[in-house]
């Protein structure tokens, strides 16, 4: 439903406290608003789902709602749950390993380890056979990426983008990595550590999606929704993140997260602060002034957004590329630009990038910057976002992408094509007035 939001005039107006629940947790509350009226009618959607088809909740918030009602939603939620439990499947997986390589199969169509009794149900289906132990450790491989854009939107990373974050990760420090939405940096961590004796980092994996808990137990795995942090097995999987987060021998934890870019960036700020604070309540005496270390993994135009929630972030030149994504992975020949990069409350400084990509670190600004990122004299900064060089302009007192002009009807830089048109409200995506999302010039 909150896809809906931005040029439909759908807002969300955040979490809200006794807000009615569908089969993803909590809803979450909506703002719509019609033109020439003052106040917009205000509703409860699904949290996760942005397309109805996947979740039709749907609430008025002065709706009234009967006990027979109720009660349906309530079982409608219970049956809605996924068939095993996570407990279920973990059982399962034990079971499944002690089977010989020629009983290992896969239903790809139920996206599901099979044990032999259940072969006969799944006969008419796409199977895989021979499920290898290497096979296992990876299912980011066998699991299909549920890319519908609305929902899921699973972007893996490229192997070379996933070994960089590691690498960086442990060349800092940190020893414990809470993977929120990033299956496949957890399953590198995981696969590492039954490989490599001297190997010491640990991750725990936050998603949506449910298929993961086939292949990793409860201390591994939550279930878990990251737009309005809510832990599908409740109060013991809450506890199993809270441990995790307890910071014992010294061991470091950082937070990586790489939501869906569609959008929602205060429920998803909502609940990186919750996740936040779960760390600090954990964490030693003297040090309350301190925030979780994070990384959140997302696209440059929405720097300003990020910052309005997380002012202590800066944005990192680094380039994530991704192995399914049409337009972010590198091409055959030369480098396909990515838009997505890392967030950080990390000393820009100390995150360094790799020399032989391009990246070189700028004195003046003290950080690594991506190979086409000039210093400016004037802003004193390397004001690239996207990688290309970007151009000063005298009358905006700013550094601008290289195929704008400045546009003396609108007063500003823009695309030499623009329609000058002012636009009451800011841009959905990038925040800035002038144009509406469908015409940001960050997405051109
Ligand atoms: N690049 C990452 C995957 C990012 S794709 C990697 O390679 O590891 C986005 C991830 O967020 C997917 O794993 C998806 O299942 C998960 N996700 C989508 N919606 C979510 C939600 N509401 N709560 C938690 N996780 C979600
Ligand atoms: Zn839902
Ligand atoms: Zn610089
Ligand atoms: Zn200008
Ligand atoms: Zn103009």
């Amino acid at each position: 439903a909150a896809g809906q939001r931005g040029p439909g005039g759908i807002a969300l107006v955040g979490p809200a406290s006794g807000a009615p629940s569908c089969p993803h947790g909590p809803a979450l509350l909506f703002v719509k608003t019609s033109r020439g009226k003052e106040e917009g009618r205000r509703f409860y959607a699904c949290s996760a789902c942005r397309d109805r088809k996947d979740c039709n909740f749907f609430q008025w918030e002065d709706e009234k709602v009967s006990e027979t009602r109720l009660a349906a939603r309530e079982e409608y939620n219970r049956n809605h749950q996924p068939t095993f439990t996570h407990r279920q499947n973990v059982e399962r997986y034990k079971n499944f390993v002690l089977l010989p390589l020629s009983k290992r199969r896969f239903c790809q169509e139920c996206q599901q380890l099979l044990l032999p009794a259940e072969w006969e149900k799944h006969s008419d289906h796409q199977l895989l056979c021979d499920i290898t132990t290497a096979q296992l450790k990876s299912p980011s491989q066998l699991l299909y990426p549920l890319e519908n854009k609305k929902t899921n939107a699973q972007y893996l990373f490229a192997d070379r983008s996933c070994q960089f974050l590691l690498n960086l990760l442990i060349d800092l420090g940190f020893r414990r990595v809470l993977s929120v939405g990033t299956p496949r940096l957890h399953e590198m961590i995981q696969s590492k550590a039954s490989q490599e004796e001297d190997f010491r980092v640990r991750s725990l994996l936050l998603d949506i999606d449910f298929r993961y808990s086939q292949f990793y137990a409860e201390d591994e795995f939550c279930h878990y929704n990251m737009f309005n942090h809510y832990f599908f097995g409740g109060e013991a999987a809450y506890e199993t993140c809270r441990k995790f987060l307890y910071e014992d021998n010294g061991e470091r934890v950082i937070m990586v997260t790489d939501p869906p870019f569609g959008g929602l960036v205060e429920a998803l700020a909502s609940s990186f602060k919750k996740l936040m604070a779960m760390w600090k309540e954990t964490g030693k005496e003297g040090e309350s002034n301190k925030e979780m270390p994070m990384f959140w993994i997302f696209p440059y135009f929405f720097e300003s957004r990020i910052l309005d929630f997380f002012p202590s972030f800066s944005m990192m030149d680094y380039q994530v590329d991704y192995d399914n994504h049409a337009l972010y992975k590198h091409g055959k020949t030369g480098r396909r630009q990515s838009p997505v990069r890392i967030f950080t409350n990390l000393t820009p400084s100390m995150i360094v990038l790799p020399v032989e990509e391009g990246y070189r670190f700028c004195t003046s600004c003290q950080r690594y910057v991506s190979f086409g990122n000039q210093h400016c004299e004037i802003c004193n900064s390397c004001t690239s976002k996207d990688g290309r060089r970007w151009k000063h302009c005298v009358l905006c007192k700013k550094c601008v992408k290289p195929s704008w002009f400045h546009c003396s009807n609108c007063n500003c830089c823009a695309l030499p094509n623009h329609s000058c048109e002012n636009t009451d409200s800011g841009c959905f995506v990038c925040g800035r007035a002038g144009h509406k999302r469908s015409a940001c010039p960050s997405l051109s």
